[in-house]
């Protein structure tokens, strides 16, 4: 029963050694290759180091439940033969598949966090950062979190392709997790790497920072987390040769977590919804 309940002071411990690898990883490779300067003592770090621990923490107590639900689900729903199927696959065609899968899942979430306003006043807390680089990967508000990762769950579970089949499975979602996570980090690293047509494979810093220009058409562009071509299928590319000028949001966004994380449930945060509360009003 013990094994249910965190051991916060363990798991924080755990992300504190997380933290120092990625700065060890990160910070270098901002320093060497920086697309713009900058200290990493910037404005709203001690904001996103916090986003770091509370996102650490936070959206894996509250997944936990709908994520064993969907376990159970799958493994009632989906026929004992597809499920024997899939799993006789090789790893590396299980990962790919996952990858696609979560991937598709992941764009379309994130697509109705831009384009459903309610969802939007959540999202929004990411998008609102001026100063784009690692850490910017950590701010994000845990209900868009959980919203998200709920949608790139739920096909997989849906398919087969994560589930309680066998032991091995276990390791789908772990690499794809790994792999998801480190990459959203270098998408958002103050890097001016290009990667030729690889970029057409893998999504790079300029495809994301593009996703945070203050500019709201480019904004709503893409959407993907690793596979850019997937913005080409659904008609939401946009990668230009230059970078963005300026990124952020022009709404006005609280200065600290604590006003970041109640200020989706306090007010109209999108353009239409506040000039629909402007005409109501
Ligand atoms: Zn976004
Ligand atoms: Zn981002």
């Amino acid at each position: 029963m013990s094994g249910h309940i965190p051991n916060f002071p363990s798991e924080l411990v755990r992300l504190a050694v997380w933290l120092a690898l990625l700065s060890a990883i990160f910070v270098p490779l901002e320093r060497l290759f920086a697309l713009e300067p900058k200290s990493i003592f910037r404005k709203q770090i001690a904001v996103d180091l916090s986003y770091y621990f509370l996102n650490g923490l936070v959206p894996g107590l509250l997944l936990a439940g709908p994520v064993a639900l969907m376990a159970i689900a799958s493994h009632r729903l989906i026929p004992g033969g597809v499920a024997a199927a899939i799993s006789a696959w090789p790893l590396w065609l299980r990962v790919c598949a996952a990858m696609v899968v979560g991937e598709t899942g992941y764009y379309w979430a994130h697509r109705m966090t831009h384009e459903v306003p309610f969802l939007w006043r959540f999202h929004a807390v990411h998008h609102s950062a001026e100063h784009i680089d690692f850490m910017v990967n950590t701010r994000a508000h845990p209900v868009d979190l959980v919203f998200t990762r709920l949608c790139m769950l739920a096909p997989l579970f849906a398919l087969g392709l994560v589930g309680p089949m066998r032991a091995s499975d276990g390791v789908v979602p772990l690499i794809v997790l790994f792999a998801g996570t480190m990459w959203g980090y270098f998408i958002h690293a103050n890097v001016r790497w290009r990667l030729g047509p690889m970029e057409w494979l893998i999504s790079t810093p300029a495809f994301h920072h593009w996703h945070h220009t203050m500019g709201e058409q480019q904004r709503n562009c893409n959407y993907a987390s690793m596979l850019p071509w997937l913005d080409r299928i659904f008609g939401t590319h946009h990668l230009p040769r230059e970078w963005p000028a300026r990124y952020g949001i022009p709404e006005p966004m609280a200065d600290t977590i604590v006003g970041q994380l109640v200020q989706p449930l306090r007010e109209p945060r999108s353009p239409s919804e506040r000039a629909s509360a402007a005409s109501n009003s």
